[in-house]
């Protein structure tokens, strides 16, 4: 009966043994801050298995015996616990931690993501014309050059035109300088609509537009030019009670093997003076 119970008894404390190597086991696979008092508690249940074993086989009466080994497991627990509560802590304080880094790293996501929409705000500003919205100066050196290396390397057919509005100093003069901006205004809103999406526009200084061609052919351009010419002259423009007609003229240069962008900007404008001395809606093709 000693012999029976006996051995239930070992295999009881066996399975509570595995159970707590199995445990073991996995708090060692954990964070390695963890390893100090994953160790110590391996170290305690070492050394009282160690006990345990010693006194089962030097044992000669199984209730001492059982009073022995009961105490060495309720030891065995206690320091368990106290490695459980002390993880708990950790593991407590870490997912604290860990909330607040999440917390900050979403707060710097949505930094950063705000100062890049700034970003391309301010990008966009500083290459728009505030008065019409066209693209300013910086925006058309750009992507004049551009254009002009993509000219050089595939050869198609690409133009830039310079439109210089006709007397505009009058309008100016005539019905001031706000009736002047609005008229310009709606003017680079015309051009624009005349134009398709590849084609780009801007404004090249006072009453001077720029508009670069790069996928249409000469007639194509020819065309969408005289379609400009003439919804600007049928703008229906009344300051003080006054209709006013308003004209452009153009002139149009294609790039040449020769060339560099500044020398086909001059280029364009040089010929389009020389011929606006001979009246307005002058139509140049160079
Ligand atoms: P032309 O037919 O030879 O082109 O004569 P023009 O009067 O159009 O040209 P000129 O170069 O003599 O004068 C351009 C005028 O454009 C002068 C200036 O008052 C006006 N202008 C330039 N920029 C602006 C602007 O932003 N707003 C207004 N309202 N006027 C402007
Ligand atoms: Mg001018
Ligand atoms: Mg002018």
């Amino acid at each position: 009966k000693g012999q029976k119970e006996f051995e239930l008894f070992l295999q009881n404390l066996d399975e509570r043994l595995e159970k707590l190597q199995g445990f073991l086991a996995e708090s060692k696979s954990q964070q390695l801050d963890w390893q100090g008092s994953s160790s110590d508690l391996d170290r305690q249940v070492r050394d009282h298995v160690q006990t345990i074993s010693q006194e089962v086989l030097e044992a000669g009466d199984i209730d001492q015996l059982k009073v022995s080994v009961t105490s060495h497991i309720e030891t065995i627990i206690s320091a368990m616990d106290r490695f459980v509560a002390d993880e708990d802590t950790r593991v407590e304080a870490m997912t604290k931690q860990m909330e607040a880094m999440q917390q900050r790293l979403q707060t710097m996501e949505q930094e950063a993501g705000e100062i890049r929409a700034r970003l391309q705000v301010e990008r966009v500003k500083a290459l728009t014309d505030i008065l019409t919205g066209l693209a300013n100066r910086e925006a058309y050196e750009e992507r004049l050059q551009m254009e002009f290396e993509r000219w050089q390397r595939y050869q198609q057919p690409a133009a830039i035109v310079v439109a210089d509005i006709d007397f505009f100093k009058r309008v100016n003069d005539e019905y001031g300088h706000l009736a002047g901006d609005k008229a310009l205004t709606i003017i680079a809103k015309t051009i624009e609509n005349q134009v398709t999406d590849t084609d780009f526009v801007a404004r090249f200084s006072g009453e001077e537009f720029l508009i670069l061609f790069t996928e249409t052919n000469k007639e194509e351009r020819e065309k969408k030019l005289k379609a400009i010419q003439l919804a600007i002259s049928k703008l229906p423009f009344k300051f003080k009670n006054d209709h006013v007609q308003v004209t452009v003229s153009v002139c149009s240069s294609e790039f040449t093997n020769s060339d560099i962008p500044e020398k086909v900007i001059k280029r364009t404008i040089d010929a389009l003076y020389k011929q606006k001395s001979k009246g307005k809606e002058q139509f140049i093709y160079l």
